[in-house]
């Protein structure tokens, strides 16, 4: 019988999991079948009782189900505990295990893809949301010279700093106390490029050689990678990297084999122009 896996969230009709998982399974030669389910904002648990009573094996989790995922887990992994907040469950019998992949998607796609080491690099991750909570534990693994987060609401910065203090250097402050600071890694994981909005970060945070990276996808040259541009950062990139990267991630646990993400990265890519 075809394994059913799946992405949940509300909305839902946007996601492009279905289109990574099926070019996975085709090029991995994995007989799976998976689709898209929209649950109601107060509806994820029946919605996933369901779906694993129909033989599903395994579902991604997105917005804005992160936290109810992990809290739904009996088995809750290293990087979704961390967070508490999963991306991915994986039903084994009576368990159900969670796990977070967002986070070494971004450091894989960072890293392989872009080929820029974190180690020794001083990181600024800008907002303090679940995106920048999955992204941490993955980027002190790496051992950067430090990570500074800086958040509108700037005692959620220093919150989750505080957080995650165990496991590297790690600072919160207000974008304001940003003015003199210079990064090599500048990671927006703000949501402001979905509205078009710029967080309010000061030009002069791109060190020489920086990367950019927003962590939105399909929206082009956004306000943040055009202040990186407009202030001479070359290199810049946006999330459908580690969208692909952490959709692989949890493919490999699911099926046990990683697919290749190059031609699927390839495809979903638009211009940063
Ligand atoms: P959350 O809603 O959890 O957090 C949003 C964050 O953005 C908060 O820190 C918030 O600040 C800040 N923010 C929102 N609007 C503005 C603004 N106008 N100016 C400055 N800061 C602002 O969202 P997520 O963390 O889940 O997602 C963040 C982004 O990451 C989204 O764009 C999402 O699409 C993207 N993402 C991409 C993934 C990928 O695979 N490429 C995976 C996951 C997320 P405050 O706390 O002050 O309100």
């Amino acid at each position: 019988m075809t394994d059913r896996y799946a992405v949940i969230g509300n909305p839902i009709g946007h996601s492009k999991s279905p289109l990574i998982h099926t070019a996975f399974a085709r090029a991995t030669r994995q007989d799976i079948e998976y689709t898209r389910i929209e649950a109601p904002l107060d509806g994820f648990e029946p919605a996933v009782r369901a779906f694993r009573a129909h033989g599903g094996r395994g579902i991604n989790v997105t917005t804005p189900f992160k936290l109810q995922a992990c809290a739904l887990a009996t088995d809750p992994l290293d990087a979704a505990r961390h967070a508490g907040a999963a991306n991915a469950l994986k039903f084994e019998g009576d368990r159900i295990l969670a796990e977070n992949f967002d986070g070494i998607g971004l450091v894989h796609d960072i890293e392989r893809n872009l080929d820029f080491p974190v180690a020794g690099k001083r990181v600024l991750v800008l907002g303090a949301g679940g995106a920048a909570r999955g992204a941490l534990l993955p980027l002190l693994q790496r051992r950067p010279a430090g990570v500074t987060i800086a958040n509108r609401h700037d005692e959620r910065a220093v919150e989750l700093a505080a957080h995650f203090g165990a496991h590297g250097a790690v600072v919160g402050c207000s974008n304001a106390a940003l003015a003199h600071e210079r990064f090599d890694l500048v990671i927006n994981a703000t949501s402001a490029s979905m509205r078009g909005d710029l967080p309010d970060v000061p030009a002069g945070v791109f060190g020489p050689d920086a990367l950019a990276y927003d962590l939105v996808y399909g929206w082009g040259l956004t306000p943040f990678l055009r202040l990186a541009r407009d202030a001479g950062t070359r290199r810049l990139a946006d999330g459908v990297g580690m969208l692909v990267e952490q959709a692989a991630e949890a493919f490999a646990w699911w099926r046990g084999v990683r697919p290749d993400t190059r031609a699927v990265i390839e495809q979903l890519a638009v211009p940063l122009q």
